[in-house]
């Protein structure tokens, strides 16, 4: 059974009528719901038997549906020369060995499809690192941001990433504003010069050549605080826009979590601070 790679894929099956008889306010909002597994998709009463037959699915064959988007992207590694794939996409090869750094670490695909890397491998990680490496057109970075919106694409799936990457990412920024810097560093990020007039902007380097800059503005005489992701106006080429969304929201699920788990004072697993620990594994 398909499982939809995000949640604009099943957004884009929507009547788009806000008819809120699905009992959310919005198509959008039933969208992500479905996707978290908060929703059935049947409960929208304007999709047709086929379309409902297609991608409905307990949460657990929804995780089966992204293992097998994920196996897909592994045969087809399977037949790409991966030697050749190593100057576009920033990487290494060696042995029988493409490897890549994500974050800092170092995460690698031989060229029968198998990935490894010294951390747990999530799907949000992975499908983008095999799109990236089959699909992406390994443009230079050319330096110039632009937001999710802006790039091919991007609108339509905006108002979704906005709440559930840029929005939960000031959440975490908000309610522990020093961990979310240390945090970013921790995933080697780098405190870049302000940009925007932001009180800290910071790139990370989800892969190679997709750079992503988060940039917070802290609360002010009444203002609220605000959070944005940029991206080099190149990502949409180097990446697909489905895998620049998820990247963006595992960005922002992996900082919840660790906000979640450490707080400002805890300690990691080899006793340090967490701000000054830069091993990434907690
Ligand atoms: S019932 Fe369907 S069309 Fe109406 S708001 Fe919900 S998802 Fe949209």
């Amino acid at each position: 059974m398909p499982h939809p790679k995000n949640a604009m894929e099943i957004f884009q099956l929507l009547d788009k009528s806000n008819c809120r008889e699905c009992g959310q306010k919005t198509c959008l909002a039933f969208a992500g719901a479905v996707f978290t597994g908060r929703k059935k998709i049947e409960e929208c009463p304007k999709l047709d038997r086929e379309t409902i037959e297609r991608f409905s699915g307990e949460p657990e064959n929804q995780n089966a549906g992204g293992d097998e988007y994920l196996e897909k992207l592994k045969n087809e590694i399977a037949g790409t020369d991966l030697a050749r794939a190593t100057g576009k996409t920033g990487g290494r090869f060696s042995g029988d060995r493409l490897t890549l750094r994500v974050l800092g670490k170092e995460f690698s695909v031989d060229t029968k499809g198998n990935l490894y890397a010294d951390i747990h491998i999530n799907p949000w990680v992975a499908v983008p690192f095999l799109n990236y490496i089959l699909y992406g057109s390994g443009l230079p970075v050319s330096g110039n941001w632009v937001s999710f919106r802006e790039l091919k694409e991007g609108k339509a799936q905006y108002p979704l990433f906005q709440k559930r990457c840029e929005e939960a990412m000031k959440q975490v920024a908000d309610t522990y504003t020093d961990l979310f810097d240390d945090i970013v560093h921790i995933f080697n990020g780098k405190q870049v010069e302000k940009q925007f007039e932001s009180d800290i902007s910071v790139v990370l380097h989800p892969l190679p050549k997709v750079p992503v800059m988060v940039c917070y503005w802290m609360p002010e005489d009444g203002i609220e605080s605000s959070l944005n992701l940029f991206f080099d106006e190149t990502a949409d080429r180097n990446l697909n826009i489905g895998s620049v969304f998820t990247l963006g929201v595992g960005l922002a699920q992996m900082f919840e979590k660790l906000a979640r788990r450490h707080g400002p004072t805890s300690t990691c697993h080899s006793g340090q601070p967490i701000p000054t620990c830069h091993s990434g594994q907690h």
